[in-house]
């Protein structure tokens, strides 16, 4: 009886919207993590401290009474320090009073973003794998996600790639956005001029806006250059740049991120931004410009952090079984399964925390049929030395239980 009337209940209360996708399994790992007391490798979060310099910027700003609602599109200052570092960092001018939009975080100017621009029925082409926020975005706004596969590298190419002719018969009539996130979570991959470059001419043609993803954009390996796609000729003034200070300065609780775009784009997207959020926690803005003011020493030594610790976890993996490709950015292992007897990702997953006390992303929340992910799954390795090596310690008793 109880059953028949929740079930009835949730029919009547749950929008058909909501009803379309589920609970972010990566949240849900972090979760599990908790609950097994398991190293959490799952979510993407540093387990490290941040500068310094900016916690007490932070802390100065809430009690000089920075307290209250902030510029809706963002406090004037990190605006301006927000197109000072792209000016310095990608070469592109950017007017920070027309062109800047600061949200909660790019989660928030993704979402924003989206529903400034899609209408309902339009179509969004998304790089699959892709970060699991995507899907959700795009039913939300009533777009229709149109997916381009990424394949992993191979004799021929170091990267993961895809491939052109896929890419074209994307395109159509009803394209209204395409999503480039670089690096990209969750393969790493790092987008080379000659794919941009396609990617621009397959906008213009179409009269599409790219919407870019660059949370990762100073977490880059081997010599790979990350490129702005705002930067290419013919794409400034149909790209919208997203970007936060969530993973280059390890704050990503603080929920500051921003998106620049031309002013008609900008000034779409402050709308809708100002009507679900009003705005950004105004002294974590404060202290985002000290963070934007950071040496450019700082980067270099993110990028030199990251790579040691991908340097101690990906031959760690493929010492107990992975197959794992070396990613050329952002800070997760993408790691083939097949190895092991496990029914599929999720099971796999859901053992290695509870038993091997190591939290994963189970592969299939990467894609759009679970069985294109059944036989990965993903390691984030943002966090210290100490927890890369408790969790390869752990993952030694892996061929004992599989
Ligand atoms: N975009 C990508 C590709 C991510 O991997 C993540 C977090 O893992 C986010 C966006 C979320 O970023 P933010 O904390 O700025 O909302």
């Amino acid at each position: 009886m109880a059953n028949t009337l929740e079930r009835r209940l949730s029919k009547v209360q749950v929008s058909q919207k909501a009803q379309q996708f589920t609970e972010s399994v990566i949240r849900e790992m972090t979760r599990q993590a908790i609950r097994y007391n398991a190293v959490n490798l799952a979510q993407g979060f540093p387990d490290f401290a941040a500068p310094a310099v900016i916690k007490r910027a932070a802390q100065d700003a809430i009690e000089a009474d920075l307290n209250q609602y902030a510029i809706t599109w963002g406090a004037t200052d990190l605006r301006h320090a927000i197109a000072r570092k792209f000016s310095e960092w990608q070469k592109l001018e950017i007017d920070p009073d027309r062109e800047v939009t600061v949200c909660c975080g790019s989660t928030e100017a993704m979402m924003a973003s989206l529903l400034a621009v899609a209408n309902p029925g339009e179509e969004i082409i998304v790089f699959e794998p892709y970060y699991e926020n995507y899907g959700p975005d795009a039913i939300i706004c009533g777009a229709v996600p149109r997916y381009v596969t990424l394949h992993p590298p191979n004799a021929t190419k170091v990267d993961w790639h895809f491939d052109a002719a896929q890419l074209r018969a994307a395109f159509n009539d009803r394209t209204r956005a395409i999503i480039v996130n670089s690096p990209h979570n969750p393969t790493g991959k790092v987008f080379e001029l000659a794919e941009l470059e396609l990617i621009r001419d397959l906008c213009v043609e179409h009269d599409a806006v790219a919407i870019t993803d660059e949370i990762y954009e100073h977490i880059l390996y081997d010599g790979a250059q990350h490129i702005s796609l705002a930067t290419l000729d013919g794409m400034r003034e149909r790209t919208i740049t997203i970007n936060s200070l969530s993973k280059t300065y390890s704050v990503t609780g603080w929920r500051v991120g921003w998106a620049i775009a031309p002013p008609e784009l900008s000034s779409a997207i402050r709308k809708v931004h100002d009507f679900i959020t009003v705005g950004a926690a105004t002294p974590l803005q404060a202290a985002g410009v000290t963070a934007l003011f950071l040496p450019a020493d700082y980067y270099d030594e993110l990028t030199r952090g990251y790579a040691q610790r991908r340097d101690l976890l990906l031959p760690a993996l493929q010492a107990a079984g992975f197959k794992a490709f070396s990613p050329r950015g952002a800070y997760y292992i993408i790691a083939d399964i097949s190895g092991f007897h496990a029914e599929n990702d999720r099971v796999f997953a859901q053992r290695l925390v509870e038993e091997i006390g190591v939290a994963v992303v189970p592969g299939s929340s990467f894609y759009r049929h679970p069985e294109q992910g059944a036989h990965q799954v993903r390691f984030a390795f943002c966090k210290t030395l100490a927890t890369l090596e408790r969790a390869v310690g752990n993952l030694q008793k892996l061929s004992a239980v599989f």
